[in-house]
């Protein structure tokens, strides 16, 4: 950052004050993760200068052997990673993914089954202020109302009743293993295509640690910066028969030239998953979302779903007397981020909500374990049982910070890359 400080001191600062956020905050959302300095080498790199319209070997450009090799490793380690046909690796992010396997299959006005946002769904999966929602006729399925976990009959019965083109599975706040296995049989059962939407899991699943969806599913979907730990993007497998026609929705279809740059840091993040240490990440997201569930739980916090198979849970604040709102508030006060989510049924509207989602996957980067997840977990339910206490407040901030020294991030010398 030395050019940075030298040239452009304003964008320094403020990049200098991220940083500190970064370290000496408790990052809970789930969606989040720390990148490797290697990942910021390669997304801060040369690559960035080049045009590559096109595909390895067929592009627009000249002077494209390089950036070739560069695209090449990223998608030989997706496929050896994840299996699969066919990579696409250029999507500019998760959204541009669902976007370019609609445009490959679908029809505007076409019918689509979704999860319902409000119970877990993305924005992409048929929201009406989103492109998805207001392209396609989106129909959905929600979790239930005891168990508060997929319904899978209301998935069946929704599919017979408007027979979508196609079905999509996976979600941004859903604690539970989803069964893609099921979702092949509903949507064999209508003659639909089924598209799994992986990106919160991506990790889990590259770690053989989630079922995979790549087996069941004609298309998957996935953002590469989540529990995937790579930069910013996205990415899509497919089955063989619709390789072409995904590229081309990709390209020249709702994108211009693929960021190189971007590329080269999947490459890398797709590198480091493919190594052993990277299970043992993985085993630890989900032992550390485990331990501080029941900590959440035994401090009378509330859980969707009553906790947790994969790296985020979901609490439901409503007995505590407090929103969602609030509580997003109180713990970013203490030096703990997280993010307002709708729980299933919210009563709240969405911008209120009843709920926040928390996830493991960047505070288990920076080397926390299930003893600090405890602690975490102590300090919330101090923090939302008494939020307008700021003596008390004052007190949880000094322990987030003994949590957050104990455990570097970026520094010099010690900690997660050193
Ligand atoms: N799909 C799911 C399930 C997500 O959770 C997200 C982002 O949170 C996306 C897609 C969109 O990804 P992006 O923000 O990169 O467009």
């Amino acid at each position: 950052m030395k050019g940075i400080k030298a040239n452009d001191p304003e964008l320094f600062q403020a990049i200098e004050k991220e940083l500190g956020r970064q370290r000496n905050k408790i990052e809970l959302i789930a969606s989040e993760n720390f990148v490797s300095t290697t990942v910021l080498e390669a997304a801060g790199s040369i690559l960035t200068n080049k045009y590559a319209e096109g595909y390895p070997g067929h592009r627009y450009y000249g002077g494209c052997e390089y950036v070739d090799i560069v695209e090449d490793l990223a998608r030989n380690r997706a496929l050896k990673l994840f299996g699969g046909d066919h990579v696409n690796v250029q999507p500019h992010s998760g959204a541009q993914a669902n976007m370019a396997v609609y445009e490959t299959i679908l029809k505007p006005g076409d019918t689509v089954l979704g999860m319902r946002l409000a119970h877990g769904g993305h924005l992409t999966h048929g929201s009406p202020v989103n492109f998805s929602g207001q392209l396609y006729n989106f129909v959905d399925y929600g979790v239930t109302k005891e168990a508060q976990t997929i319904d899978y009959d209301e998935v069946a019965d929704q599919a017979k009743k408007y027979k979508p083109k196609l079905i999509v599975a996976g979600a941004s706040a859903y604690p539970r293993v989803i069964d893609f296995r099921k979702f092949r049989e509903i949507a064999d059962s209508i003659d639909a295509y089924l598209m799994v939407d992986m990106a919160h899991i991506a990790g889990l699943v590259a770690a053989g640690l989630h079922p995979s969806p790549v087996p069941f599913a004609d298309f998957v979907t996935t953002t590469t910066h989540k529990t995937l730990r790579g930069p910013r993007g996205g990415m899509i497998i497919c089955k063989e028969e619709f390789a072409k026609k995904l590229d081309k929705a990709i390209f020249p279809g709702i994108q211009g030239g693929p960021l190189m740059h971007i590329i080269a840091a999947k490459a890398v993040a797709l590198g480091e998953a493919l190594k052993p240490e990277f299970k043992s990440y993985a085993a630890q997201i989900i032992a550390n979302a485990r331990a501080f569930a029941e900590a959440l739980l035994e401090e009378g916090i509330n859980l969707v779903s009553g906790g947790t198979d994969n790296h985020l849970v979901l609490a439901d604040v409503r007995n505590l007397g407090i929103t969602g709102k609030k509580a997003e508030a109180v713990l970013d006060s203490v030096g703990i981020t997280t993010n307002k989510n709708a729980i299933p049924f919210d009563p709240e509207k969405p911008f209120i909500t009843s709920g926040v989602r928390m996830g493991t996957p960047a505070v288990t980067t920076r080397g926390f374990k299930e003893e600090d997840m405890k602690e975490v977990a102590s300090i919330i339910a101090l923090a939302l049982k008494d939020p307008d206490n700021t003596e008390s407040l004052k007190k949880l901030l000094v322990r987030v910070d003994a949590l957050t020294e104990k455990h570097p991030l970026y520094a010099h010398g010690t900690g997660a890359f050193a």
